[in-house]
């Protein structure tokens, strides 16, 4: 194990997820050739651990990796995981089942409980403000009583749109029906959102103010990542007080049953319906299911990279180990990878 980074020799940061490789948050291990790296996040090259502290390390990690690991993403060659402060990359075939969708219903569960702190910080807030204004007599009944019924609302209200502010999207688009030039989308018109079902991703229809009736022949219609991004910000929005475990739960089930994030939109969105249509369940299933798809697009090519990674670093590590070359030749060669000591 090393201290430091042999190429650029940033320090590893400790970690206390494993006794036998207690530095470096970020690993990757091939079980079946018994390699294992210690991965820099400064310039992100591999260091290979030497062969002799190299066993125990790798019984521990994948004993970590099978009990607590959970899969981000893989290809046929590498697993990209993630085993509680450590971030894992895997060689070979990855037997875990993806549960990505679990990773964002904890972003909605805590969402609920910042929302829940938020929404009392109002409430003490309003009370602290009537009893000072009441002791100096300074405040009616009537005023009280409308600070202390609006109190939560205008802080979570407040919060809500220094988070977001007001506009969800803009741009330049023309309504398909009568031309008029659309430039902007605001949150709260949300419910006027159309969501047409797509192969790869849903696509948002934008509501034009001119044409009435709402169908999915009237205003713009966004495709790919602005679809994706404008249906993750308005669900976002929409959903500012997050959800509840049992309908993280339910949302869950839904996208299973659908049959992947993917077909979720498909399968529980008719074509024409708008945002506000949708149920409350499906409305949390559709924000988990856009956030996982912008996730794989993210996931998909840190993985290209990562195995780019790996066959570079796997190609020295095989010379390094000796299995090709003599003694002498692997410490010149690690003298020119990681410079003179
Ligand atoms: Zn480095
Ligand atoms: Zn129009």
């Amino acid at each position: 194990m090393y201290q430091k980074c042999l190429v650029c020799g940033q320090g590893f940061r400790p970690n206390e997820a494993l006794e036998h490789l207690d530095r470096g948050r970020r690993v990757a291990y091939d079980p079946a050739r018994g390699r294992l790296w210690q991965i820099c996040r400064s310039c992100s090259r591999w260091s290979l651990v030497p062969i002799e502290s190299r066993w125990e390390a790798l019984e521990e990690l994948e004993k970590l990796v099978t009990d607590r690991g959970r899969l981000l993403s893989s290809t046929d060659n590498v697993a990209l995981l993630r085993a509680g402060p450590l971030e894992i990359v895997r060689v070979g075939r990855a037997e875990l089942v993806e549960e990505a969708w679990w990773r964002y219903g904890r972003e909605l569960r805590a969402r609920r409980e910042r929302y829940r702190k938020l929404s009392t910080a109002g409430t003490l807030g309003a009370a602290a403000a009537i009893a000072g204004s009441w002791a100096t007599g300074g405040m009616s009944f009537l005023a009280a009583w409308l600070i202390w019924d609006n109190a939560p609302g205008v802080v979570t209200g407040g919060a809500r749109w220094l988070r977001f502010g007001n506009v969800a999207w803009r741009g330049a688009g023309q309504c398909r029906r009568c031309g008029r030039t659309i430039r902007s989308f605001r949150y709260r018109d949300r419910g006027g959102l159309i969501i047409t079902p797509g192969e790869e991703a849903q696509g948002v229809v934008l509501s034009c103010s001119r044409c009435t009736d709402r169908s999915d022949e009237t205003g713009v219609e966004l495709r790919g990542q602005e679809a994706n991004r404008t249906l993750r910000k308005v669900l976002a929005y929409h959903h500012f007080a997050g959800a509840s475990e049992q309908r993280v739960r339910g949302a869950a089930r839904l996208i299973e049953v659908a049959g992947g994030p993917q077909a979720l939109s498909g399968r529980i969105i008719r074509p024409g319906r708008t945002l506000g249509q949708v149920g409350k369940l499906g409305r949390v299933a559709l924000e988990i299911a856009v956030h996982e798809e912008h996730e794989r697009r993210l996931l998909s090519m840190r993985l290209a990279e990562l195995e780019a990674h790996w066959r570079r670093e796997e190609e020295l590590a095989e010379i390094m180990d000796g299995s090709l070359t003599p003694a002498p030749l692997v410490d010149s060669l690690r003298r020119r990878i990681a410079g003179p000591r």
